[in-house]
């Protein structure tokens, strides 16, 4: 039975790809990637050339099917993305599961991700949090979605693409209050790197001074409510009537 390798790839600098990912990458016999221009740059930096396979949201059902007639065939398979870890808020999820459920050994080799790296040196403390990935692209949609994570009081890790990136930071400070803390951290791992830290109109304004600001790659991380903020004191005021409540007769 060949194995299914879950490599991760760096999100923007070469040097965080592993030595063991290095190795699964070569010993390999094929590569499915989300776009294998990519991946063929990717490998022939390390000088390694192999057959690849395109698997990405268009075609993962069709392709899932590729990669285990693969696996059956007794070749093992690494699957990449572009950037990061597969299969979080990119393409892979249905062929891990689908390998999963034939009985096909899946093997994670982990690295890169944007998510914790972000939140790793963020410093919004080291406890529970919410990883969302990319909230819905239209506007209705998206308050939505925020609205319903109005009530969750840990930092929150979103992905956003460019073009949306100011009108996310906007609506989460419409819907989730524009005392909740926002970390931006943009460009990891590569040259112009930055967090930008501050009340989510703040962090607009920072974007909106220069149009150059909002291109590059982001993780928005919205903070956990402050002490005594507004919905903790509803909160309070809610849990002190439900407790009132029980001791009426
Ligand atoms: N699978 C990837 C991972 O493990 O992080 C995520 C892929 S997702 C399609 C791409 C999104 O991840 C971008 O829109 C951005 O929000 C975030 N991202 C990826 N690389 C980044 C970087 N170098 N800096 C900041 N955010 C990044």
């Amino acid at each position: 039975k060949g194995t299914l390798y879950v490599v991760a790839t760096p999100i923007g600098n070469l040097r965080d790809l592993s030595f063991r990912a290095l190795d699964v990458l070569a010993a390999v016999e094929v590569v499915a990637a989300e776009d294998t221009r990519v991946t063929a740059r990717l490998l022939s930096h390390y000088n390694l050339s192999k057959r690849l396979v395109a698997l990405h949201e268009h075609n993962e059902r069709r392709a899932t099917e590729t990669v285990v007639g693969f696996l059956e065939a007794g070749k093992s398979v690494a699957l990449v993305s572009d950037a990061g870890t597969p299969a979080i808020s990119d393409p892979g999820a249905q062929l891990v599961a689908e390998a999963r459920r034939r009985g096909y050994p899946v093997v994670p080799v982990p690295g890169a991700n944007a998510a914790l790296c972000a939140l790793s040196a963020a410093g919004v403390g080291g406890g529970p949090f919410l990883f969302y990935g990319f909230l819905p692209s239209r506007p209705k949609a998206r308050r939505e979605a925020l609205t319903a994570l109005r009530e969750l009081n840990f930092p929150i890790v979103f992905y956003e693409a460019p073009h949306r990136i100011v009108d996310s930071v906007r609506a989460i400070g419409e819907t989730l209050g524009e005392s909740r803390r926002i970390t931006l951290a943009k460009e990891l791992t590569k040259v112009h790197e930055a967090f930008v830290e501050g009340a989510p109109q703040d962090i607009v304004a920072w974007l909106e001074t220069d149009p150059a600001r909002q291109r590059g790659e982001f993780v928005i991380i919205v903070h956990a409510r402050a002490p005594g903020d507004e919905l903790a004191a509803t909160f309070d005021a809610t849990s002190l009537l439900a407790a009132l409540i029980d001791e009426l007769p």
